[in-house]
């Protein structure tokens, strides 16, 4: 029985029905919320088990079932998003009459909060691996047929793998390509594929293994996780971007969205805080952005530079903050989101409320 958390914010609880034909079945998601889009939805299909996961504020609505009668293995999801319906339409492996959907298994038809779901995962396979930096590099991931994911605006993934005999689990965030013309995204329909920037560190329990993974491998990635909500971009006039090493990545799609959908958007500047010249993610890529788009501007500061350097040096501190975060209006609305080693945001934040930005102006990315 699904009890009803959201009552208080929306109408009522989500429920599901399912119909045929004789080549597919379709579910049909009725979330009776707005703000349904396709990233909402986190679909598998695995033996003959059936998952649907659809997140609604913070919460998620459940399918899962195992199915009466063998389907094929890719299926299709829509999303009729000013009503808040969901389509997925499996197609049958026989063109047979199905007298029920199948039986249910844990959850199924429940409501839970987002944090006692549990992460899932399903295996992707690793298609390319390509140098960004002498230590950073570019991995293209594919998802399995039978899943429907696509990771929201500044949330991250978990990844899994197996080392000596232990699962080990470390977080990393999805990129896009939109916006830096030299990274080509090959074309392939259903977003099947997922990019992201992870630095490689010898001494590393993780990242080295993921290094020696070959072409073909796999290795297990979970649902979306994290607490950026793209609301936050709500009216957004201006956005300040503090990233520090790979704390760059949530800011790579967090900065094409911002620039492709946000009206009232009038300024975007990036301070991107590298050890040194070479540590730095995409410098040219970034540097044709802020003279393509003259609402992107862009800043280096490098905490152990050559001699040779003549921009800005030095970690995060009160005098480059307050000389960075000027509004472009007095009235500006801002959003500031920050992200890097720990030691960097926490001291990137205690510096923000000095600086008197009060808590909805901040966004800090953390696990
Ligand atoms: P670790 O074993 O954690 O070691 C990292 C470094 O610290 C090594 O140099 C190691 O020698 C050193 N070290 C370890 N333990 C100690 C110790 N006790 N004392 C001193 N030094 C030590 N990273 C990315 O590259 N790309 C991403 O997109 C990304 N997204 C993230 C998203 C989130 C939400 C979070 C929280 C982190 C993200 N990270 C990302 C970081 C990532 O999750 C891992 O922490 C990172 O890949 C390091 O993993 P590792 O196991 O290889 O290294
Ligand atoms: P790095 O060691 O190359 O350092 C980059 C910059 O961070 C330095 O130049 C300096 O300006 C700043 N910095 C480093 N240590 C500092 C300190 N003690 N005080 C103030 N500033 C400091 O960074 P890296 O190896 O690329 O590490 C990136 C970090 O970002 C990792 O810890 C990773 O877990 C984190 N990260 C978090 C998320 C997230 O939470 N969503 C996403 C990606 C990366």
């Amino acid at each position: 029985q699904v009890t009803d958390p959201l009552a208080k914010e929306g109408p009522s609880s989500p429920s599901y029905d399912w119909f045929q034909t004789d080549a597919l079945v379709t579910i049909v998601i009725y979330t009776k919320q707005k703000d349904i889009y396709l990233d909402s939805v986190i679909a598998d299909h695995r033996d003959d088990s059936f998952r649907a996961e659809t997140v609604i504020k913070d919460y998620s609505y459940l399918i899962h079932i195992a199915l009466s009668h063998e389907i094929q293995e890719d299926f299709s999801v829509r999303v009729v998003e000013n009503v808040g319906k969901i389509e997925i339409v499996l197609k049958k492996k026989e063109n047979t009459s199905w007298k029920c959907l199948g039986h249910p298994l844990e959850n199924h038809n429940s409501l839970i909060p987002k944090k006692d779901t549990g992460l899932y995962y399903r295996k992707c396979q690793l298609i390319s691996k390509e140098d960004v930096t002498h230590d950073t590099k570019l991995f293209c991931l594919m998802l399995p047929p039978s899943t429907h994911l696509q990771v929201p605006t500044g949330l991250h993934v978990y990844f899994k793998l197996t080392i000596t005999g232990t699962e080990i689990v470390k977080p990393y965030t999805p990129i896009s390509d939109s916006l830096f013309s030299e990274f080509k995204e090959p074309v392939l329909p259903n977003n099947k594929y997922i990019y992201f920037l992870i630095k490689i560190y010898p001494a590393g329990l993780f990242t080295p293994e993921l290094d020696h993974l070959q072409i073909g491998d796999y290795v297990s990635v979970s649902n979306p996780e994290g607490n950026f909500k793209i609301s936050q971009f709500q009216d957004l006039e201006d956005l300040f971007l503090l990233a520090a090493g790979t704390g760059f990545t949530p800011m790579v799609k967090v900065l094409s969205y911002a620039l492709t959908h946000i009206p009232s958007l009038r300024k975007v500047k990036l301070m991107f805080f590298n050890k040194t010249e070479d540590d730095i993610i995409w410098r040219n890529q970034l540097e044709k952005l802020a003279f393509k788009d003259k609402r992107f501007d862009l800043e280096f500061v490098l905490s152990v530079p050559t001699s040779e350097w003549n921009g800005k040096r030095g970690y995060i501190s009160p005098a480059l903050l307050s000389e960075f975060l000027k509004r472009s209006l007095d009235t500006s609305k801002v959003l500031i989101c920050i992200c890097g080693p720990m030691p960097f945001t926490e001291q990137g934040m205690k510096l923000l409320h000095d600086l008197n930005f009060s808590k909805d102006e901040i966004h800090s990315f953390t696990a």
